[in-house]
């Protein structure tokens, strides 16, 4: 950085010294132009800042020259520099892969020790694709059981080996060790809150501006770094979509609550995770328990009724009682799931992955692996773009990275949302979809395309029958709402169960 810093300096002196250098003022600031001949690049020098990086070591840039440079320009002297906003798993992840691939990576997150609400389950094939330590996965789910609205309970999972399981982890370890990875790799880990970022024209470089929590301070300091390209991996609420105009998009709320319960207890849940389906617990997701490192969280999530969650979350809680009575409550906590990608996820120089992006799955919340992956891919069009960091590159690298995601996942979040709409719709419906899980090919196919996030080619005949199945579970789910609409009795188990369907 100082060898960059060096460089830049010489050929801003250098330009000074040719009669090419001419007075800029702006915000205060006397700052000076380079009229170079060539349409490359235009510099301008700037005032002497401060930026901390993680682990209090705090640097000094005295004056730096930066340069507008158009895109496939080799960088003079210097490496393209990338500020990655947010350091949850996209953006440690882009961070990483940046640093690894020879950029300059300035990673921004406001808390270092932030614990993201979350239920903390990722796929199998994440631990070796992101090559995980087993120490930062607290319990291996082998078990799941789905219950539906009338309380008939499905066990999941009797097809899986015994190397096969999902992790659970807890945020705050997990986010930390792919940051402190990155770090590692030389990434720059700046504790800071993102206000707004400036660029001056296309080609030229972002000035970002953030509240600096380097010193300690619980306000901040007014702080700013400079960069070339932005990757916005600043989660569900993200600063960054807005300032691009990203465009709105549908949420959901989830409601998640900690809860310590008793040993005996814990000891149901050392390797089960259990989902619920109703309209009393979520009229368009479904409630959770997932066991944590040592107690477990209930949830639930809704996009059409979100002034109604806590309602669904005490169905939920209602729906587990008797399997976490006794439970001491540790944490509450609420955040918004994207419901699918945004309108816009690239503009010029700057690109948004993970919740920025919009990258949840429908049908199962799941978003972890999706937004490690597509920080890493992200930084791996711009690593390959910028050739290791000695060009500048932007739109068209990010436009890389976009096709090939939308290559690989469209047809996973089309699957999911299709899956979301025929079998969230009614409690007969749902009661249809516990009804397929029991089915061991189904819960093959499930499992091997969640755990591998790969669809594995199935058995002709076995699809056939399958689809066969699909149909006439939904035909009879079709055929209860219909008799439900008139009114008829239809027994699904218990009577209050029975209520609440009819009430459906
Ligand atoms: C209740 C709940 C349960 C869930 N359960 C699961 C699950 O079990 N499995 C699963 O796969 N997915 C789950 N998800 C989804 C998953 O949490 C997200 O998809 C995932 O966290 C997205 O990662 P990300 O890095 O894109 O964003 P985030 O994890 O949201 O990280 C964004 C980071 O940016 C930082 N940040 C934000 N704004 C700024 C700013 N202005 N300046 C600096 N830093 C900033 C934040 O502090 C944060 O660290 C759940 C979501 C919720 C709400």
């Amino acid at each position: 950085m100082a060898a960059t810093m060096q460089m830049n300096k010489q050929a801003t002196r250098q330009a000074a010294q040719q009669g090419r250098v001419a007075p800029f003022k702006a915000t205060g600031v006397v700052r000076k132009v380079a009229q170079l001949p060539s349409s490359t690049f235009s510099g301008v020098t700037v005032p002497q800042r401060q930026f901390a990086i993680s682990g209090a070591r705090s640097v000094s840039r005295a004056v730096q020259s930066v340069f507008a440079v158009k895109d496939g320009a080799v960088l003079e002297g210097r490496k393209l520099r990338v500020a990655v906003i947010g350091g949850g798993p996209s953006g440690a992840c882009a961070a990483e892969t940046l640093a690894k691939g020879g950029v300059e990576t300035f990673l921004l997150e406001r808390k270092l020790d932030n614990c993201k609400p979350c239920g903390g389950a990722i796929p199998l094939c994440m631990v070796e694709e992101f090559d995980l330590p087993m120490e930062i996965i607290d319990r291996r789910v082998t078990k799941m059981k789905m219950i539906s609205p009338s309380n008939r309970e499905v066990d999941v999972g009797k097809t899986l080996s015994e190397t096969e399981w999902i992790g659970m982890c807890r945020r705050e370890v997990f986010d930390d060790y792919l940051r402190n990875r990155a770090q590692k790799l030389g990434a720059n880990i700046v504790n800071g809150l993102f206000m707004r970022s400036e660029q001056q024209s296309s080609d030229g470089p972002f000035t970002i501006h953030y509240n600096s929590y380097e010193d300690g301070s619980k306000m901040g300091k007014p702080a700013s770094i400079e960069v070339d390209m932005i990757i916005g991996a600043d989660g569900a609420n993200s600063r960054i979509a807005k300032e691009i105009d990203a465009g709105e998009y549908d949420y959901a709320i989830a409601f998640q609550e900690r809860i310590r319960i008793p040993d005996d207890k814990m000891k149901y849940y050392e390797n089960l995770a259990e989902m619920y389906v109703g309209d009393d617990v979520s009229p368009d997701f479904y409630g959770w328990v997932f066991p944590k490192y040592d107690h477990v969280a209930v949830g639930t999530g809704t996009v059409v009724n979100k002034t109604a969650i806590k309602q669904y979350q005490q169905a939920t809680r209602d729906r587990s009682k008797v399997k976490t009575e006794g439970g001491k409550i540790i944490r509450v906590e609420a955040h918004p799931i994207p419901e699918h990608p945004r309108p816009k996820r690239c503009k010029g120089r700057v690109a948004l992955v993970g919740d920025a992006a919009g990258y949840v799955t429908k049908c199962s919340g799941e978003g972890i692996y999706f937004a490690a992956k597509s920080g890493r891919m992200a930084a791996e069009a711009i690593v390959e773009g910028s050739a290791n960091g000695t060009k500048m590159c932007g739109e068209d690298a990010i436009r890389v990275y976009l096709d090939k995601w939308d290559n690989k996942y469209w047809t996973t979040y089309k699957v999911l949302d299709i899956l979301q709409k025929v079998f969230y719709r009614s409690n007969p419906a749902r009661e249809a979809f516990v009804e397929l899980c029991e089915d061991s090919y189904v819960q093959k196919m499930t499992f091997d395309s969640y755990l591998y996030k790969t669809v594995v080619p199935g058995n002709p005949l076995d699809d056939v029958k399958l689809l066969v199945r699909t149909v006439s579970s939904i035909l009879r789910s079709n055929a209860l709402r219909s008799v439900n609409s008139k009114s008829v009795n239809v027994s699904f188990g218990s009577k209050a169960n029975e209520e609440r369907v009819m009430a459906a």
